[in-house]
């Protein structure tokens, strides 16, 4: 399968590694839209917020429970957003479930 988060997280493709552990991976956006912009994946491909599903869903919660962590090593003391594209309507760019950590800066109040 030709996935670009796959290959990064065979190390195929460098990246900038902010976290990671046996099940998940996150790293810094190429074209950071925030002073942070951290992408979190699952190390296993799942191709977007529609492919959740009961039997993979604890990986979701496993991302959900690290990006405090990520957030408080990134110094987002005043908030953060998390956001994931899912689809063509949503411009998801990459096929493979990640999860976007934007702070840093005043966000826009607007997010469509
Ligand atoms: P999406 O548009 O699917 O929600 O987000 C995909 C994100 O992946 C984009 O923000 C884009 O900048 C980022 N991205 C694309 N290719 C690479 C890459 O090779 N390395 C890194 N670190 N980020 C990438
Ligand atoms: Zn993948």
């Amino acid at each position: 399968m030709d996935c670009l988060f796959c290959a990064i997280v065979k190390g195929d493709i460098p990246s900038t590694k902010v976290y990671e552990d046996e099940k998940i991976l996150a790293f810094r956006d190429i074209n950071p839209q925030a002073p942070t912009h951290v992408l979190v994946i699952p190390k296993t491909h799942i191709p977007s917020v529609d492919g959740i599903n009961a039997e993979n869903s604890a990986i979701v919660a496993h991302i959900f429970e690290a990006i405090p962590q990520i957030a408080k090593a990134e110094g987002l003391t005043e908030g953060y957003r998390v956001v994931s594209n899912c689809g063509d309507h949503a411009c998801q760019s990459v096929k493979h479930l990640h999860f976007h950590v934007l702070g840093g800066k005043q966000l826009a109040d607007s997010m469509a």
